[in-house]
């Protein structure tokens, strides 16, 4: 599609401008639970935005790859919060929502060590399809991240955390992003033609 790639980035700036003023400053705020729905399904759609935006730089993709792709994604950048229910202790909205330390899913170094040992593995290996699905991870976890930075900073264990992510950076951090790594990614991949095919990953590990 033309312009998709456009499309795609400002639809990222629209989901965090919109999508922060519902879940923090609306009347939906009131409800834990409301709140706690509509946050994970901006981090879900801003990990769904960000594994397009990155795949938009590229035309070869087959739609099946593409789908399976944004699927992951999205579904990594929701399931980032689970920790917070492994830090409560707890099932209860109450408990999960009053957690005052953060979860080791929330940990941007601990991401960035087990995604470089990945990246590192599948090129020497060859192990293409693992090699793709960990820029899938670094777009999850990224955009998840700071998005959450712009609150509490980014926890680079055991540094401690950096001062909060200004508004704008962070916002132009995700737009820029998907982009700047599917750079990286093209001029990195083991081979030309890259498909992701997630029966192989499977037989592979
Ligand atoms: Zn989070």
């Amino acid at each position: 599609m033309k312009h998709a790639r456009e499309i795609v980035t400002l639809l990222i700036a629209f989901t965090a401008f919109f999508g922060d003023h519902v879940v923090f400053q609306s009347k939906l705020s009131n409800s834990k639970l409301l709140k706690a729905l509509a946050d994970s399904a901006v981090h879900g759609i801003l990990g769904c935005l960000s594994a397009l935006a990155f795949l938009s730089n590229d035309t070869n993709y087959s739609t099946q790859t593409l789908m399976y792709n944004v699927m992951f994604c999205t579904l990594i950048s929701c399931l980032i919060d689970v920790d917070h229910i492994f830090v409560a202790k707890s099932f209860s909205l109450q408990d999960i929502t009053n957690t005052k330390s953060r979860g080791f899913l929330h940990c941007t170094s601990l991401w960035l060590f087990v995604t470089v040992s990945l990246l590192t593995y599948s090129y020497i290996a060859k192990k293409v399809n693992i090699f793709s699905m960990t820029w899938m991870l670094i777009l999850a976890f990224s955009s998840h991240h700071i998005r959450d930075g712009n609150r509490r900073g980014l926890w680079m264990y055991p540094f401690g955390h950096t001062p909060p992510i200004p508004k704008y950076l962070y916002i132009g951090l995700t737009m820029f992003l998907p982009h700047l790594l599917a750079v990286i990614y093209r001029v990195t991949k083991p081979t030309r033609h890259t498909v992701l095919d997630y029966s192989d990953v499977v037989t592979l590990i």
